[in-house]
């Protein structure tokens, strides 16, 4: 890996994106930050960590982006995962174990999966 110079925010964003048992979005980061990235650079991190495949998107009922980090179970880690998106607290929980099963017409290629799901997560139930 290379070094820059926002190694520092870099390794601090990533850190609490893969700490969190929720994903967060661009605000929460900002928040959890304590104002030691400004926003530009937070983006700027946030698209190259979604660039290495370090983390990934999901988005939940508001449309707000939220950033998760991505399992490294195997080298060839995929990112069709479930996410939950609690109607009441509004988190969105990467359900990794979680695969959705769908079967396509013919000559349909999928690239990419976003499949979400909608309720009450434990805390709010
Ligand atoms: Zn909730
Ligand atoms: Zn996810």
């Amino acid at each position: 890996m290379k070094t820059t110079r926002n190694t520092t925010s870099k390794s601090v964003i990533l850190d609490l994106i893969t700490q969190s048992e929720v994903a967060l979005s661009h605000a929460e980061i900002q928040i959890l930050t304590n104002g030691i990235c400004d926003r530009v650079t937070i983006y700027r991190v946030l698209e190259r960590l979604v660039n290495e495949d370090l983390i990934h998107k999901a988005v939940n009922l508001d449309g707000t982006i939220k950033y998760a980090s991505c399992s490294h179970s195997s080298e060839h880690h995929s990112h069709n995962h479930v996410h939950f998106c609690c109607e009441k607290c509004k988190s969105v929980t990467c359900l990794d174990n979680v695969e959705p099963i769908f079967t396509l017409p013919k000559n349909y290629k999928v690239k990419e999966v976003n499949f979400t799901l909608t309720g009450l997560c434990p805390n709010c139930i």
